[in-house]
């Protein structure tokens, strides 16, 4: 298969390999681990507030905020499984929520 960036070949965009699937369902996993965690915010923080009060609040909150921060970096650094290139970065600009890789043109679906 030949590799050409940015091909208007349907068929070189529609034929993916099984390894690059996979990393697609990892890349689309990690996106939607950053919103899981974003929505839970609020409700893990507070609940925690009304058990162990200010202290927890603050312990709490801090961690989830540094796990997200976490998952957004995992989120937005994801290799491209064809290209190996980062996912989300195309021509020097970063877009996390881009739905094909910004170096070889490959869609998450
Ligand atoms: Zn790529």
């Amino acid at each position: 298969m030949r590799w050409e960036p940015f091909s208007n070949d349907r068929e070189f965009h529609l034929s993916i390999t099984d390894a690059e699937r996979q990393g697609l369902a990892r890349i689309a996993q990690r996106r939607r681990w950053v919103w899981y965690v974003f929505i839970a915010f609020v409700p893990v923080v507070a609940l925690a507030a009304l058990v162990g009060g200010p202290d927890a609040l603050n312990t709490v909150g801090f961690a989830v905020l540094a796990l997200w921060a976490v998952i957004v970096a995992l989120s937005g650094f994801a290799r491209c499984p064809r290209c190996a290139n980062i996912f989300s970065m195309g021509n020097g600009i970063a877009n996390p929520w881009r739905r094909t890789c910004g170096n070889c043109g490959l869609a998450l679906e």
